[in-house]
């Protein structure tokens, strides 16, 4: 096991997305392996640290910065993405963004997330697009509003890395916070 203090590397990560899309969640799960308790509770910190080996590189210590629901009022201070060097840009593959007609409807506000990001974190920024609640298409297939391909499809056109996840059943969030550290490790 690896101290809170001995690492090679401090990360500053952001979680950005819509309200409801299960950042907190994610978060709490990576974090304590829990879910939070109030269903729209925050971690109750700006941000919350896990120390990890990573496969190659050393020792990352990454502070990860949670919204307390500003993201309703699109409203997400500058401090909140200052000095950030990854993020999780996380969506709901169970909704639909914007009822258009236009097949990158559902990622209209996942351009917005990005164009915030590169605007206001480091410029070099790695992000992974997060496709969360993938239990409930497991349980019903056909709840599901946002296709795979089409999110695998938009992530390499915008040179994201990306991932299904469930905060629920913790399927992949281990590895999309972790693929994320090292892909920032790879990059810098
Ligand atoms: P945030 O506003 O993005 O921080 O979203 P929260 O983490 O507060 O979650 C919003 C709602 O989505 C809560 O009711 C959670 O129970 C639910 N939720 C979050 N993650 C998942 C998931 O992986 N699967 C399912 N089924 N529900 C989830
Ligand atoms: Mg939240």
């Amino acid at each position: 096991s690896t101290h809170e203090d001995d690492y090679d590397h401090l990360y500053k990560v952001v979680l950005v997305g819509d309200a409801t899309v299960g950042k907190t969640h994610l978060l709490s799960r990576y974090i304590k392996d829990s879910l939070p308790k109030a269903p729209t509770a925050t971690i109750g910190v700006e941000f919350a640290t896990r120390t990890v080996p990573l496969a190659v590189g050393g020792t990352v210590k990454a502070q990860i910065w949670d919204t307390a629901g500003q993201e309703r009022y699109r409203a997400i201070t500058s401090a909140h993405y200052r000095r950030a060097v990854g993020a999780l840009l996380v969506y709901d593959i169970t909704k639909q963004v914007l009822v258009l007609a236009l097949a990158q409807a559902s990622f209209q506000n996942c351009l917005k997330w990005m164009e915030e990001l590169r605007q206001s974190a480091e410029p070099d920024i790695v992000i992974m697009l997060v496709g969360n609640k993938v239990d409930l298409v497991e349980k019903d297939p056909s709840t599901r509003q946002v296709y795979y391909d089409a999110a695998a499809e938009f992530a390499r056109q915008h040179g994201l890395i990306f991932s299904e996840a469930s905060a629920v059943t913790a399927h992949n969030v281990k590895h999309v916070f972790e693929h994320l550290l090292q892909e920032i490790y790879n990059q810098t």
